[in-house]
């Protein structure tokens, strides 16, 4: 059993479970091993358009958080292998600032993602992910969820290709974020084919996808990102597939497990 997507106290819009809790609840669940991706600090030059601008961690805690982290992965090195990473946002146009971040720390992680929570509209930045309000501003913006599903997967594309350094994280977060809302906004009938695309991108750059159970514990959204179909496509590819639970809390771990497909994720 392998999670290789969880947050801590450390991300300012999770809880406060300590990494303890976390550790310990994982050891009952069975897990083998597991990583501590905590939001990377967002670019400073990069406004969060989030109303509490708390999508990232704080650059001050950041030599904290690898120091407590290095701490546990020896203590608990008998029961379970814990891997130190980051989900680090790829946010087109801020590539250099990333790099420079990723120069900085990269050297001490184990296992980290790369994600795309934002994308640039005509009027101004977005999370897509944040609430349904703000998915709309996004899509209005942009001309309609058509248009938004372009921007996503071809901001995913860019993710894929871009240089980011030799600490560039391996693995492809959430690949089907975009359809978090889904049940409110009816995705475009073509939507696979740009995940495709999205596929054909990550397998040409050797890198791994997230398989992120956290999508079917959202109301509108109840499938895992990506879905069975898009997975067993990457698998068929030879794209590796790491079950990633996302969790914001200790008690969602393993969350969404029931529903992907065991088969094809790695151990
Ligand atoms: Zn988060
Ligand atoms: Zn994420």
């Amino acid at each position: 059993m392998r999670d290789g997507h969880i947050h801590t106290p450390y991300c300012p819009h999770g809880t406060l479970d300590s990494f303890r809790l976390y550790i310990e609840k994982a050891i009952d669940l069975g897990y083998k091993t597991m990583t501590f991706t905590e939001h990377a600090p967002l670019p400073e030059s990069f406004t969060d358009p989030v109303p509490l601008k708390d999508s990232g961690m704080n650059m001050a805690d950041v030599e904290r958080y690898i120091s407590e982290l290095k701490k546990l992965q020896e203590e608990y090195q008998k029961n379970l292998e814990l891997l130190i990473g980051f989900e680090v946002d790829y946010i087109a146009g801020y590539e250099k600032e990333t790099e420079r971040f990723l120069n900085e720390f990269g050297p001490q992680l184990d296992d980290s993602i790369l994600s795309v929570h934002f994308i640039e509209g005509n009027q101004q930045w977005y999370c897509i992910d944040f609430s349904p309000d703000m998915y709309e501003a996004a899509l209005n913006d942009l001309g309609g969820n058509d248009a938004l599903y372009r921007a996503y997967f071809k901001a995913l594309r860019k993710s894929i290709k871009a240089d980011l350094g030799p600490y560039k994280p391996r693995r492809i977060g959430h690949m089907t974020l975009v359809k978090k809302f889904q049940d409110l906004f009816a995705p475009p009938e073509d939507w696979e084919e740009y995940a495709f695309e999205v596929l054909e991108s990550i397998k040409d750059s050797n890198l791994q996808l997230d398989y992120n159970g956290a999508g079917t514990q959202k109301p509108h959204c109840k499938e895992t990102y990506p879905p069975s179909n898009i997975a067993e496509q990457a698998s068929a590819m030879g794209i590796p597939l790491i079950y990633g639970s996302d969790a914001h809390k200790s008690t969602g771990l393993k969350q969404g497990f029931d529903k992907i497909n065991t088969r094809i994720v790695m151990p």
